[in-house]
Formats: structure tokens, sequence, C-alpha cells
């Protein structure tokens, strides 16, 4: 026997019983997505590698170290994206549904980061993404805030806490900037390699640093809020009303800098203490500068992402109950005749609405059963010789192992009362 190969690190297969618990998060999703009105957009896994760089920022981990690039066959560089805004925004300027427009788009779909696998971390992982274009005001921030609350809600989950933070402007950042390279000059000797690095050219992104030695410099770091802009001040007290008002309670964190350089004012992430150094299951914020910087009329902009995988987990440990995809019923066919209506029986009762798994390949009655019992129904329809002359079923219900016979006339009426589906698609 030749060597089996393996999947690529990092990059995970989710098989049946893990999709059906994917499943219930993403239509979940998708339901309060549309309950606010936004709708999906489609966008490629690749491209060009220069997109990344214009608006990810090239001195930041993603674009410095963990991007999937490559030349193609006609010598093009490109990227499998490690996220969904600049794409999205790439998109929007290119099919001019931006400029002058209010849009509210979602996505879902994976993303590509060359990334250290571990519990929570991988090189191929998903998101759901949220992207609000058009609209400058603090109720956006607070509206896309609300919908992640609702969906933490509709799926039950507790204990993630919301922190938030402002960036201000562009200029006031630079303000805060000089000052931040005040501050780590005179702590050099506690700094690492990285942030050496991005002192001259990107001293914000220390804050970002997950070097543990680094916390405490950093923690004693000056605050950005103490030098925000008075419009970006009032657009963060007014975000602050709003969630106070809709009920949702606010950490806020004034190191929270994020891992991409396009945000503007509003940062948050929603993070939980369930799932170890991988805290974070969805972040995101506002990104006024974006559309302008990627070549587009300028168009303020805010959104989150949220991270499937960690959210699923989550999910798991907190002993979710999803509906799974199981069939209602099996349909166990014995003998030549039966066999030759089986799959007929089994597609009249699918018009009807109903799950049915049909056996196939012959096989004797304890096997038949035994697949029956792996398929997840509940109920066995069994149907020999007898069954196909009298043109009767008998159903065994294969939790209590009892058994009765009914005329296939009634069969549908019965399956749908059996079963809590069985509505007509
Ligand atoms: P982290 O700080 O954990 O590296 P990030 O700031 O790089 O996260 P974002 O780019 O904001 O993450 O992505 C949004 C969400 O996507 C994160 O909050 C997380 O839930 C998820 N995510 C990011 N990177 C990964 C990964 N490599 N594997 C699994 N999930 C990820
Ligand atoms: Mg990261």
């Amino acid at each position: 026997m030749s060597k089996a190969i393996q999947a690529v690190r990092g990059m995970n297969d989710l098989l049946p019983d893990v999709c059906e618990r994917w499943q219930h998060v993403e239509a979940t999703a998708r339901e309060v997505l549309h309950a606010y009105g936004y709708r999906e957009i489609r966008l490629p896994v690749i491209e060009k590698s220069e997109l990344f760089a214009r608006s990810i920022g090239s001195l930041t981990d993603i674009v410095e170290k963990e991007m999937y690039s490559f030349e193609d066959r006609s010598g093009e560089n490109l990227t499998l994206r490690p996220e969904g805004t600049a794409g999205c925004v790439r998109a929007g300027i290119e099919n001019g549904f931006l400029h002058n427009q209010i849009q509210r788009l979602w996505y879902a779909g994976p993303m590509f980061r060359h990334e250290r696998p571990q519990k929570g971390r991988y090189r191929q992982f998903h998101q759901i993404g949220v992207e609000a274009f058009g609209i400058e005001s603090p109720d956006l921030d607070a509206e896309i805030i609300m919908m992640c609350a609702r969906l933490w809600r509709a799926l039950g989950l507790d204990g993630l806490t919301l922190q938030l933070n402002s960036l201000g402007t562009l200029e006031c950042r630079m303000a805060y900037r000089s000052e931040l390279v005040r501050y780590f000059e005179s702590q050099r000797g506690k700094l690492d390699e990285d942030s050496l690095r991005r002192l001259d050219k990107n001293p914000l992104r220390i804050l970002d640093s997950k070097n543990p030695a680094m916390q405490d410099v950093i923690a004693a770091a000056p605050s950005l809020m103490e030098h925000l802009d008075d419009a970006s001040r009032a657009h963060f007290t007014k975000l602050g009303d709003y969630l106070r008002q809709a009920g949702i309670a606010i950490t806020i964190n004034p190191r929270l800098v994020r891992g991409l350089d396009y945000y503007t004012r509003t940062v948050f992430e929603w993070t939980t203490d369930r799932l170890g150094a991988q805290s974070a299951v969805c972040a995101g914020g506002r990104y006024d500068g974006l559309v302008e910087q990627l070549g587009g009329k300028p168009a303020p902009a805010a959104g989150f992402a949220v991270g499937m995988e960690r959210l699923v987990e989550l999910m798991a440990l907190q002993g979710d109950k999803h509906p799974g995809t199981h069939p209602d019923a099996f349909v166990v066919l014995l003998g030549e005749a039966a066999e030759k209506q089986g799959l007929a029986l089994a597609e009249r009762l699918r018009n009807a609405g109903l799950r049915i798994e049909c056996n196939c390949g012959g096989g004797g009655l304890k096997a038949q059963l035994k697949r029956a019992d792996r398929s997840g129904a509940r109920l066995a329809l069994l149907l020999g010789d007898d069954e196909v002359r009298n043109a009767s079923v008998t159903i065994k219900d294969l939790r209590d192992g009892t058994q009765r016979s009914i005329a296939q006339s009634e069969l549908i009426d019965l399956l749908h009362k059996e079963t809590s589906r069985g509505i007509t698609p």
C-alpha cells in the first residue's frame, strides 16, 4: 500500500457531525443578519497581493508573515484572502456600489493565514463578516454591535464580553504616535525584536503585541483615549449611550488597537474566557478611510468578522443542542418485489417533504436494521413480500422496538404526525 496523503497543516476537514453544528450557527446568523437588512455578497478567495498590502497595512502580522502569496502561471502576484474587508471594498469600488450609497452587506467563507496552528488558530479558518457603507454616525456602530449581541442570544451563548475602544482619526493618531514613541524609546530595553522594528515605522502596532513579556510595558503606555479629537470623542460617547440604552455592557479597553491598520474611531472585540489564549470570537470597527485608500471616492464604513471555529467551539463547550440533518425514516427492503417498489415509495415520501434514506445494495433484515440505526432515523419502514401484497408498510420505532402495520395510503399522514418536520418544502 502506498503512503496516504494527509491534509495541509492547519487546514481541517469538517466531518458531518461537526458540519451540522456549523449549519445551525450559519442558519442562525443568516436569520439575524437578514433581520437587520444586510444582504449577502460572495467574493473571490484569491485577490491581488497588493490589495492586502494597501489595506491591512504592510507592517501588520498578517502582511508581514501570514499571507499565502504566490505567483500564478502568468506571473501575477496573488494571495489567498486573509480576511474579507479588503475584497469587499475592492468589489464595491469596482462595481460602483459604494459611492453615495448605503450598503449593508455580509459574507461567509474561508480565510487563510500562515500562523502557528493551535486550538482556535488555524491556517484555513472561516469567518462570517459584515460591512456597512455610507453611514458616518455612531448609530451604525451601535447597530452592528447590537447585531452581534442578538446573534449571541439567538445561539444561546452567554459570557461574551464587549471590549471597546476608539482610535480617533488619522490626525489625532499621529499626535498620539509621537508621545507613544517617546514612551517606548524610554523603555527600549524592555522591547522585543518585533516591537523595536515597529517603533520607527508603526509604533501603535506594539500595543497589539501578543508577547506576554511585553504586556507590562504596554499596560503602562500612554492611552490614546486622552488624545482623541472632539468629534471622535463625541462619536465614542454617543456610541456608549446607544449601547447602554440597548442594555449591552461595555468594557472600555484603551489598549485595543486591532491587528489591521485601516481602522478609525470605533474598534471592538467580543471575547470569552472559555477558549484559553484564543479569546476573541468576533472583532471589528470603523474604517472611514479605507475606501479612499483603495482608490474609491471616500465613503465611511464599519464592519466586523466572527471567527466560526471559535464560535462553534464555544457552542460545543456549552453543550448546544442543534437539529441534526438525519432522515425521518429509513426504508428497509426485503425481497425482489419490495426492491422493485422501494425507490418509488421513497420518492413519494420525499415529495411530501419527508427526509427518507432508502436501503440500497440489498442485505438481510439484520444488516438493514443496523444501517437504519446508524442513519439516525427514528423510524424504519419495512417493506417485504407481505407488505407489497397488502399495500401496507410495517413501521418499526427504532428507539423502543415497537412495531405496527399500516396501509401505504396512510403512511404520509402518519409520518407527518410522527416526525417534527415533514412540512412540504
Ligand atoms: P487574533 O488576535 O486572535 O489573532 P485577529 O485580530 O488576527 O485575531 P481578525 O483579523 O480581527 O483576528 O479576525 C476576526 C476573527 O477571526 C477573530 O476574532 C477570530 O475569531 C477569527 N480568527 C482570526 N484568525 C484566526 C485563525 N488563524 N484561526 C481561527 N480563527 C481566527
Ligand atoms: Mg491574528
